[in-house]
């Protein structure tokens, strides 16, 4: 019996273990099924939608949570999530999103105008800008809680839905504030129909887009400066024609700059938004043209720097970073404004000591040539940013380290004697040379992020510089110490003189070298700086930050002559 008792116990006693086992699992097993199966179902969401936005005529983005009160477009009813239009402003949440997309038309980049010449407003009904005012009324747009009042996609024009009747060029619409910026449907329509694609085509057929008309083109590298390209290329888009707003990270520089060759020549600008070297990058594209025989339809370059410290966008008066300080209106406007300047570029070859056979090293130079120093700390920055890139992408984190290397340095003093090791011309004389460790040759006003090399600090009179005299300035530092000095204006550099051709021979040993901020080690070689070509940029008069807010900042030496193009 007993023996019988205990079995049955002991039955008993492992099926609640069993039992509790099979709980337990299941309360471990169940959630992580529905984990898997939840992030399965929203990747495959995300490919299906990834594939639907880029079939779709729409600009479509996803957002989590939109930053402003939104009403489906579709079903009118009030959505925190769902995908918009960035082109033409249209919402709509995941359920609505299909019938959106049919149903809704986009703005249209080519289309006829009217038998007159005119064409007509383009409303989108709802999410109106968060300030925006009624032509009419002069009360704001888009204070109900629902889906309602309009916005033209072109003129940007807001009205009230009750006020629509008393508009008064309900007709019409002149393309808003910036008419001589967009590229107009029906001038792209124009263009499509010609038989004979002839530059004086282009210019009769711009006549009639106005006598000031000066389309600009917006080229953003989405990866300068914190993403902020990302944000901005919607923003022009909402602005603009979408068609000439351009992504440089799905297309090339002279892949966009093609479309110039559809415009009147003489009258394109191009908006390039990114750091100096997005710049460089552009301008490339741009020498590029002269060798395609489309001289004719070269633009003007202007710049909206992104990220830290962009000297060439400073001496054109454009700043050294944007952040978003000044609404993107306000700087389509300084576009307008601005005046068209030339500006030298500079070919720097590096022939290696030793090495006949193969072709010479070939860079283009906007900004400034360095060996020495500052070519060092840019170096080791360069070196760190590529092993622990995370770590560098704050704008203050990023300046904080420059600095540190560069006091580091102090100690090291790897650039020693380069006096000794290094032989420099220039236009062809042998310059006697002090006691240095770095050399600076320059194009532009400022370097090393807001400082005035050349000019430097007091009042001692230096010969004037131009950035289109065909002139390089070239300066000695004494060393790293010396730079950081130099960078907080508490000391001058050397003043070596003006050249037209600068050379260096490197006689032994390897130094760190800089193209732009574009850093290397090099051996011993011969370096050759001459003229390339000249380029029209546009300048933006009373903008350039000095690091420090002094009194310099307001006066403008550098500013250069403009010219009547
Ligand atoms: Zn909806
Ligand atoms: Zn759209
Ligand atoms: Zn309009
Ligand atoms: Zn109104």
């Amino acid at each position: 019996m007993c023996p019988e008792g205990g079995e049955a116990r002991e039955d008993c006693g492992s099926r609640e273990e069993w039992t509790l086992l099979f709980w337990t699992s299941l309360a471990v097993i169940v959630p992580v099924i529905l984990t898997l199966w939840c992030s399965a179902q929203r990747s495959k969401r995300k490919t299906y939608m990834k594939e639907f936005f880029r079939k779709s005529k729409h600009g479509w983005h996803y957002t989590d949570l939109f930053n402003k009160p939104t009403y489906c477009c579709v079903c009118s009813q009030h959505i925190l999530h769902g995908a918009f239009c960035d082109c033409c402003g249209v919402c709509a949440d995941e359920q609505c999103l299909r019938r959106a997309d049919r149903s809704l038309p986009c703005k249209e980049i080519m289309a006829p105008s009217r038998p007159d010449g005119s064409t007509e407003h383009r409303w989108v009904r709802g999410n109106v800008p968060l300030a925006s005012y009624c032509a009419v009324c002069k009360q704001q747009c888009g204070t109900q809680p629902k889906l309602c009042d309009l916005r033209c996609v072109w003129c940007q024009t807001t009205v009230h839905d009750d006020c629509m009747d008393g508009l008064a060029d309900a007709e019409t619409c002149d393309l808003g504030e910036f008419h001589s910026l967009i590229i107009p449907p029906h001038y792209l329509h124009l263009v499509n129909k010609l038989r004979r694609r002839h530059p004086d085509e282009f210019t009769k057929l711009g006549a009639s887009c106005g006598r000031s008309w000066t389309p600009v083109l917006v080229l953003a590298n989405t990866r300068s400066g914190n993403n902020m390209g990302e944000a901005l290329l919607g923003e022009f888009r909402t602005l603009l024609n979408p068609v000439q707003v351009f992504d440089l990270s799905e297309l090339t520089p002279s892949k966009a700059l093609q479309l110039c060759t559809l415009l009147p020549p003489g009258r394109v600008r191009v908006l390039v938004c990114g750091g100096d070297g997005t710049v460089g990058w552009v301008l490339d594209a741009v020498d590029a043209m002269k060798l395609k025989d489309q001289d004719q339809f070269i633009p003007r370059v202007t710049i909206l720097p992104l990220g830290t410290g962009n000297d060439l966008s400073n001496t054109l008066g454009w700043g050294a970073g944007y952040a978003g300080e000044i609404p993107v209106e306000q700087v389509l406007r300084n576009v307008l404004d601005a005046e068209v300047v030339k500006m030298d570029r500079w070919k720097v070859q590096v022939a290696s000591k030793g090495v006949y056979f193969r072709k010479p090293k070939v860079l283009s130079m906007n900004n400034y040539f360095s060996v020495g120093p500052d070519a060092l700390m840019a170096l080791n920055f360069h070196a760190h940013r590529e092993k622990t890139p995370s770590f560098f992408s704050s704008r203050i984190i990023n300046k904080a380290v420059y600095f540190l290397y560069g006091t580091r340095d102090c100690l090291v003093q790897e650039c020693k004697d380069l006096d000794k090791r290094i032989e420099l011309e220039l236009d062809g004389e042998r310059v006697a040379l002090p006691s240095l460790e770095g050399i600076i040759v320059c194009n532009i006003g400022y370097w090393g992020g807001g400082c005035r090399l050349w000019e430097g600090m007091g009042d001692e009179p230096c010969p004037p510089t131009r950035l289109d005299d065909g002139l390089l300035e070239v300066v000695g530092v004494f060393g790293s110490f010396h730079c950081a000095q130099i960078q907080v204006k508490l000391a001058n550099p050397v003043r070596l003189g003006q050249a037209h051709t600068v050379r260096l021979v490197l006689k032994n040993s390897t130094m760190p070298m800089q193209v732009d901020g574009e850093p290397w080690a090099q051996g011993p070689c011969t370096i050759t700086i001459t003229h390339k070509t000249q380029t029209f940029m546009l300048y933006h008069s009373a903008e350039q930050t000095d690091d420090d807010d002094d009194e310099s900042s307001t006066s403008d030496p550098e500013r250069p002559q403009s010219c009547n193009f």
